[in-house]
């Protein structure tokens, strides 16, 4: 575990489903929200990543892939210890795990405005 961090630490977790967001409360008082759609699109598991990099439509074995489109509402939020979330949408996705580290840059990068929010950089990708 990291050292105790106030900035990426929250202290209260909020998904609004009405108004489509979800809101972390830090201990260090700011606050950032997250449109679910910014979420899903920047989900960070690798079959999500793979799609983004622009992975072929064709799998291994010729078949084309049919690629409904992602769920933007979330069913589920399980904390994974205290230091991330997972979230799974309604259309049965659920492996990608945000960090809150992760999610606290991507905030700061856009000012705490979910509107200029950053496409999310998983901090372990960088080798
Ligand atoms: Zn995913």
């Amino acid at each position: 575990m990291q050292a105790f961090d106030p900035r990426t630490r929250p202290v209260d977790l909020t998904v609004d489903r009405a108004a489509g967001a979800f809101r972390i409360a830090w201990q260090d008082g700011q606050t950032s929200v997250y449109p679910l759609v910014w979420l899903r699109e920047n989900c960070p598991c690798a079959e999500c990543g793979e799609k983004r990099h622009g992975g072929g439509q064709e799998d291994a074995t010729g078949m084309i892939r049919l690629d409904l489109p992602p769920s933007y509402e979330v069913s589920n939020a399980v904390l994974i210890g205290n230091y991330a979330i997972q979230f799974e949408w309604t259309d049965g996705h659920y492996a990608g795990i945000y960090a809150f580290t992760d999610l606290r840059r991507a905030s700061e990068e856009g000012g705490f405005d979910p509107d200029k929010l950053p496409p999310m950089q998983a901090a372990k990708e960088t080798r």
